[in-house]
């Protein structure tokens, strides 16, 4: 499959590493047979060991939007008021149109080379609502929002009556995270990923993490089925040896100031980013000749592009081509 630079999907541009696809391949002859049970209780012991916190407080999910789905499928109710920043991840409004739920956006505000959050109006639409989503860092922008802050934290949690949930699937590019609170505040619930820094998107690994009660209830609906068995293996292989994604961190953090600097050479307003990807501002679109070239990014919306980190490769033949469109 060439499908030219894909920067539109904020993916990781390594393959994963050859001791996950060697340890895959060891398994792929028993896909005739449904995956052992016991891979789903592996699987939950390493991603809390990787967070600290106990398996009890582990949903096991097929990817970040699996986590997702169990949150609006399983604890809300058709009519519940959710609110979310916007712009945020894309797929927030979907599930909220698809089970019918009072869809509340609260705008980012612009601030210099950052977006941040109107704390005071989203504390204040969070009072009647059930459910608040909050991708921190944010997608597409690429700015931290709460940053694990336990004051506003607290304040969300305490002044809602239903969940608060922060979607942390680019946790390990910003470094921050709120896992230590969860026993702390009940409601508290927090999606995370292997799809971006641990390169393993289309093996679709994620979780949940959460109070230990929330997630019996999810458990007691889960099969061990859900995630597949390449998804179990290479997921309990990674999370057995995670050191390799601090290599793959380092790369993409290198690279995304190296793109973000050459953006700003093309005189193009760009923002910081604690994540795989930057959110630049093209209010005359220069950048949509990019497709022609082969490149793909993703316009979230309009006026506005965001384009994910590739290999130093990728980001010098994007340099090289807008170089020679703008
Ligand atoms: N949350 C956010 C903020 C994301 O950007 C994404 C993927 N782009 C997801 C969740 C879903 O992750 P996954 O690919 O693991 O389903």
């Amino acid at each position: 499959m060439n499908d030219g630079i894909r920067l539109h999907l904020n993916e990781s541009p390594f393959p994963p590493p050859d001791f996950i696809i060697e340890e895959v391949k060891k398994y792929l002859h028993l896909g005739n047979r449904y995956q052992h049970p016991s891979l789903l209780e592996r699987l939950r012991e390493l991603m809390a060991e990787y967070n600290r916190v106990e398996p009890k407080n582990i949903y096991p999910t097929p990817g970040g939007d699996g986590a997702l789905r169990a949150v609006f499928y399983n604890l809300i109710q058709t009519g519940d008021k959710v609110v979310i920043n916007n712009p945020s991840y894309s797929m927030y409004k979907v599930y909220a149109s698809v089970r019918g739920l009072k869809l509340t956006r609260v705008n980012l505000i612009e601030n210099d080379n950052w977006w941040k959050m109107n704390f005071e109006k989203f504390l204040d639409e969070a009072k009647n609502a059930r459910l608040v989503i909050i991708d921190d860092p944010n997608n597409p922008t690429g700015s931290p929002m709460l940053k694990a802050e336990e004051d506003k934290v607290r304040a969300l949690a305490e002044s809602i009556n239903g969940f608060i949930l922060i979607d942390e699937a680019y946790y390990e590019f910003s470094g921050y995270t709120v896992a230590k609170l969860i026993n702390k505040y009940p409601n508290l619930l927090i999606v995370r990923t292997l799809s971006k820094a641990f390169s393993l998107a289309s093996y679709r690994v994620g979780y949940l993490i959460g109070n230990e009660e929330v997630i019996k209830n999810l458990m007691k609906g889960a099969t061990p089925f859900d995630i597949s068995l390449p998804g179990y293996i290479a997921g309990i292989t990674a999370l057995e040896n995670p050191s390799y994604v601090r290599k793959i961190v380092e790369e993409i953090t290198k690279n995304r100031e190296y793109l973000l600097n050459g953006l700003r050479k093309l005189g193009l307003k760009v923002y910081n980013s604690l994540t795989n990807f930057v959110f630049v501002k093209d209010e005359r679109d220069l950048l949509s000749p990019l497709l022609n070239k082969g490149v793909a990014i993703r316009k979230p919306i309009i006026g506005y592009y965001r384009i994910s980190v590739g290999t130093k490769e990728q980001v010098d033949a994007l340099l090289k081509y807008l170089g020679e469109i703008i």
